[in-house]
């Protein structure tokens, strides 16, 4: 092996995990160069224009649990409170009707703080409550573990109707981008174990005050940059070899790179494009082809100044809009983030005619105008489906070739696709990596 190829790692993909990876190697001494096909990097999570403002391709939420995300904003010195709004966890939901619910967590420590906040919970039945706190304790000497899993429609089978309308699907669309029908609850119950049963703050809200570009990516292309890192921005890489002792990647005009690693840090379809090119990893391509997609809507509608919501975030049922975000805590007052996770009859609405009947729902809620200006992202492949079993299907980082390893929020993890998925992969990947050379 000549001393180029040693400690050097090529990163196919500039999404959250792929710099997350370049970031740790980085660290570590190793040579990185990433390939990222688009024009910005940021994939999945990153800053579009609308307007006079800069948003994001999606309103993106964090939350207390996200332990490594957060940590790898420390790493690039990005200032928390300015960039970040952290909130306790309140959950006011509104339906058509305007009728509300709210969820609010105090100071007591968990698992107290939790079923005072249920037991509290205005507008819904004592004898409601009181199942819901049942269920909650039942969850816990479980310790949110399941014997198989199930769905989460199945795991709420005995809640009340009203608990499961306004709290636990919007909740569970929320976390998982899935619907409860086809949703893993194993999943959730990770996500309500890591969020509820850890630290006091992990259940806090995390709503970035900056465009996921300025959060993140930035600091972390600067950071690839400081330290000695590549990036090569509308590349795409469309073919990789692998030998014994070093991987290959192949751009458009044939061109090649070798490195002792390749990461392949894209969407799954994308390493499965690559792998079959190559005819390498014919079991890793069938298990990633097992994944279905679901997309995410964002629907931005600008109102006048003075228009605001009583929470940051607030939930909407009955209506085709889930979640709405006011961006004022973006100073962009009056701008709100409109959110319909997974697939649904909006997907076929033209942008015009979904902005107008999100703009009618929420002037029929708040007493609004119609909105003056709006603007629809569809990401029809916004995350993995979570679906029941899923983590069977998800690939581990190494692969059964030593130089190919995989990074993503697609990869096994206790987590849905999330931001806190994509950079776990990342760090586990690069972790990986570092541990075979040793
Ligand atoms: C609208 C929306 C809303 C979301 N909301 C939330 C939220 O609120 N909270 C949360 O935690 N998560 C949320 N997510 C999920 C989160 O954004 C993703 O889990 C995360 O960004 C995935 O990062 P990744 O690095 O794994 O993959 P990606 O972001 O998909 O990055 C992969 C990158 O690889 C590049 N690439 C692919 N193939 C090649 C190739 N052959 N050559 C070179 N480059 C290539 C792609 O262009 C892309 O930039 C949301 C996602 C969307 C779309």
């Amino acid at each position: 092996m000549t001393n180029s190829i040693t400690r050097s790692v090529i990163i196919i993909g500039g999404g959250w995990s792929g710099l997350t990876a370049a970031t740790e190697l980085l660290k570590n001494g190793y040579q990185v160069s990433l390939f990222e096909s688009a024009k910005q990097l940021g994939g999945r999570a990153r800053c579009v224009a609308f307007d006079k403002h800069r948003v994001d391709n999606g309103q993106h939420l964090l939350i207390g649990a996200y332990k490594n995300t957060l940590s790898m904003l420390k790493t690039y010195d990005v200032d928390m409170s300015a960039s970040l709004l952290r909130t306790k966890l309140t959950l006011l939901v509104i339906n058509k009707n305007k009728q509300t619910f709210s969820l609010q967590l105090g100071k007591l420590p968990a698992p107290l703080n939790i079923l005072f906040a249920f037991l509290n919970l205005k507008n819904i039945p004592l004898k409601d409550r009181l199942k819901t706190c049942g269920f909650l304790i039942k969850l816990r000497l479980m310790q949110f573990k399941l014997k198989h899993d199930i769905s989460v429609k199945t795991l709420l089978r005995k809640q009340p109707d009203i608990m499961i309308k306004q709290f636990w699907e919007p909740l569970c669309l929320a976390a998982l981008n899935t619907s409860i029908s086809d949703s893993s609850a194993q999943i959730f119950l990770n996500v309500l174990k890591d969020s509820f049963t850890t630290t006091p703050d992990a259940s806090d809200l995390i709503i970035p005050k900056v465009d996921l570009a300025t959060l993140f990516v930035h600091p972390a292309m600067q950071y690839i940059d400081q330290h000695g890192g590549n990036i090569t921005l509308g590349k795409k890489i469309v073919k990789i070899t692998s030998d014994q002792t070093s991987a290959t990647a192949i751009d458009a005009d044939g061109n090649t790179y070798s490195a002792e690693h390749i990461v392949l840090a894209g969407s799954p379809s994308s390493s499965i494009n690559l792998l079959k090119n190559a005819d390498l990893l014919e079991s890793s391509q069938q298990l990633l082809a097992q994944l279905d997609y679901e997309p995410i809507c964002t629907v931005y509608l600008q109102y006048p100044d003075n228009i605001s919501l009583p929470e940051p975030m607030v939930g909407l049922t009955n209506c085709t809009g889930q979640w709405i975000f006011d961006r004022r805590f973006c100073q962009q007052d009056g701008l709100m983030a409109v959110v319909i996770s997974a697939s649904g009859d909006h997907m076929q609405l033209d942008k015009m005619t979904l902005a107008q009947i999100i703009s009618d729902e929420l002037s029929e809620i708040f007493d609004w105008p119609d909105a003056d200006k709006s603007f629809v992202v569809r990401e029809k492949r916004a995350t993995f489906k979570s679906s029941v079993n899923i983590n069977q299907y998800r690939p581990g980082n190494a692969s059964s070739d030593a130089r190919i390893w995989f990074s993503g929020d697609y990869t096994l993890s206790r987590y849905p696709a999330t931001l806190e998925a994509a950079v776990q992969s990342g760090l586990q990947c690069s972790q990986q990596i570092i541990n075979q050379s040793h």
